[in-house]
């Protein structure tokens, strides 16, 4: 597979510590509110990337933590912490809050056929790890105590920007006006690792460590976790692209600094979606949720379909004119599919193969997933009997996870219950989509109007032991099972 790596900032060869296995960590939420659907094509685009790579014939281990401390509303250290602001603005405590919107968060996900990952791990869960890797940090010379909080000292590595190319000139970068500057810090990007003291000092979670009360900060989490959870060698690590940094950059700083040795191997990051009005917010404007887009009839897979029309390093613009540009377009293709016979022969192994291949190298290339649905079309027009372009649908949706072949099912059901009426000599039969029912309906008809009477209570009969019942209507009956 190619994968752009924003690390070396270029389309590579994909390659894994262990051959033919993928070690694989992706940022998970913050819980202190619903996902916005902008966060979610985050989630969608590694979906279906790590179905990919189950599909390119990897193993893939898939780690995400949830993060329920110490991720505060600035991007820089100061700031409330969102967990506690949730709490407050609910009358809840933090764990509750953090439990509510963390089955909310996979709730949603499965709406979305989103697969949960091997490993959930939620960050409140590995105090002791992050410890001990700050306590080594401290030891090598990488961290250093102030104020009462440790912090990382960015000044003892060679190169710490790794995604961006800026220097240390631009360090205005991750540094907002109005944000007062923390002056516990020796460097300007230096990061906490570990808070006793905050701007906050009402935090609700807290533990003893040998540097006094208090809770770790946000990167320490998702080192800790991928860690203990995927090793010292991590092949693919994956997050949105606002998560670069500072996120993903200190991130790299405390791993390598902590094994040192290089620690992950290759960065993907997914471009946001924005609405018309700019960047996607839970504060401002409207709260772009699954279950807005349910309350509005939409099907969430829909939303799906749309994300994977464009490739997950452009950025995306959402608004419901284009939503609803997809819902045609899907219903189309679920039109399309549903039109295909399943037993109309045996499925071509041999095209069936071909284009597999086709679908593997169009995703292999960076995830090309409008490409991936593309291929769906091509299937369709393929020179080959419908069984066999059923074969080839159902094994995409292995990856892009659209429910077709199901979707298709309930499309062909709810043609054939209304092709059930069935008309002869302007008597109408309407039952549930069974030929041979709707036959005999009409044969106790044919026997009625021929006076056959005997005949037409036998019909009866045989329909009422198959558990159907008639109900006779002026110039018809309609049946139904009971
Ligand atoms: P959070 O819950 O804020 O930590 O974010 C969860 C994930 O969503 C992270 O990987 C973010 O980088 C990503 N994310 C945040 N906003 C957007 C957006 N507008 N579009 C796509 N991904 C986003
Ligand atoms: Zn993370």
């Amino acid at each position: 597979m190619y994968l752009y790596n924003s690390a070396t900032h270029k389309k590579e060869e994909f390659k894994t510590h262990t051959p033919g296995h993928v070690e694989m960590y992706t940022c998970g939420p913050t819980v202190y509110h619903f996902a916005h659907i902008g966060n979610l094509r985050s989630y969608i685009m590694e979906d279906v990337l790590e179905k990919y790579l189950r599909y390119a014939g990897y193993d893939v281990n898939r780690v995400m933590n949830i993060t329920d401390v110490g991720h505060l509303t600035s991007d820089a250290d100061e700031g409330e912490d969102k967990m506690l602001k949730g709490a407050r603005r609910e009358h809840k405590t933090v764990m509750e809050i953090a439990q509510f919107y963390t089955d909310a968060f996979f709730a949603d996900c499965e709406k979305l056929n989103i697969k949960r990952p091997d490993t959930v791990q939620p960050a409140t869960g590995l105090i002791e790890d992050y410890i001990r890797i700050v306590s080594t940090l401290i030891d090598k010379g990488y961290a250093y105590l102030a104020g009462g909080n440790v912090y990382f000292d960015t000044s003892k590595l060679s190169r710490y920007y790794i995604f961006n190319d800026h220097n240390e000139d631009d360090l205005a970068v991750g540094v907002r006006e109005g944000v007062e500057e923390d002056t516990n810090k020796k460097n300007k990007n230096d990061f906490v690792l570990w808070f006793t003291k905050s701007k906050f000092e009402d935090q609700a979670l807290k533990w003893d460590s040998p540097w006094g009360v208090g809770y770790p900060g946000w990167h320490i989490e998702c080192s800790g976790i991928s860690m203990k959870y995927n090793g010292e060698y991590l092949d693919l690590h994956c997050g949105g692209v606002d998560n670069a940094f500072p996120h993903h950059t200190n991130e790299i700083a405390q791993s390598e600094s902590y094994l040192g040795h290089p620690w992950c191997s290759h960065w993907c990051h997914v471009a946001h979606l924005n609405t018309e009005g700019g960047k996607m917010s839970k504060s401002k404007g409207e709260f772009l949720t699954v279950s807005l887009l349910e309350e509005k009839g939409y099907d969430p897979i829909v939303y799906r379909f749309f994300c994977l029309q464009s490739h997950y390093r452009k950025a995306l613009v959402f608004s419901w004119e284009n939503l609803d540009n997809a819902v045609v377009a899907f219903n189309k293709l679920v039109a399309k599919i549903a039109a295909l016979k399943p037993d109309d022969g045996a499925v071509d192994e041999a095209v069936l193969r071909e284009y597999k291949d086709k679908f593997n190298t169009q995703m292999g290339n960076d995830l090309n997933s409008s490409m991936g649905v593309t291929a769906l079309y091509d299937a369709l027009k393929a020179k080959t009997n419908d069984a066999t372009k059923l074969a080839i649908i159902g094994d995409f949706d292995t990856v892009l996870s659209l429910d077709l072949l199901k979707k298709a099912a309930a499309k062909r059901e709810e043609t054939a219950k209304a092709a059930a009426t069935q008309t002869a000599g302007g008597y109408t039969v309407t039952g549930e989509g069974d030929p041979a029912i709707d036959a005999l309906v009409m044969a106790r008809y044919e026997a009625k109007k021929a006076k056959n009477f005997a005949e037409a209570d036998r019909i009866r009969d045989e329909l009422k032991a198959q558990g159907i019942e008639i109900v006779d209507a002026k110039d018809g009956a309609t049946w139904k099972r009971v």
